[in-house]
């Protein structure tokens, strides 16, 4: 962090703005030169966190188009694949924000379906309503 050069007449920092890059004199924790640098600069961070949220979802859906078309005509039972197979496909297991436990075991969902990964190899996959 940039604390700046203390100017005792001024009683303040003096350093570079993080967002317009003109020096200010102001507090040793004040790192924008004013209110509509600061507003500036949470307006990009709250874009930032909305793109980041759309990619997640986006990777989400993505996850379940992969497992629905990999389970078409495996409906009623408990398919394993290789991880390989679905990441090649696009599939993304960070992308996933729900766990739930089926028969004992905890489950990662994607929709209406439930994955296990085990050792990194290969995904269990099964209709969540699937016993
Ligand atoms: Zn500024």
């Amino acid at each position: 962090m940039i604390t700046g050069k203390w100017l005792p007449h001024a009683r303040g920092f003096q350093k570079p703005c993080r967002v317009c890059n003109d020096d200010f004199i102001g507090r040793k924790d004040q790192i924008y030169c004013g209110k509509v640098c600061r507003a500036r600069r949470n307006n990009d961070l709250a874009a930032e966190r909305k793109i980041e949220q759309r990619r997640h979802v986006d990777a989400y859906l993505l996850n379940i188009e992969i497992l629905k078309n990999e389970m078409i005509g495996y409906e009623n039972e408990v398919k394993n694949v290789p991880v390989i197979r679905l990441e090649t496909m696009g599939f993304n297991k960070e992308a996933q924000n729900n766990r739930v436990n089926s028969e004992g075991m905890l489950w990662f969902r994607f929709g209406d379906w439930l994955i296990q990964i085990s050792d990194n190899k290969e995904v269990e996959i099964k209709h969540i309503n699937l016993k």
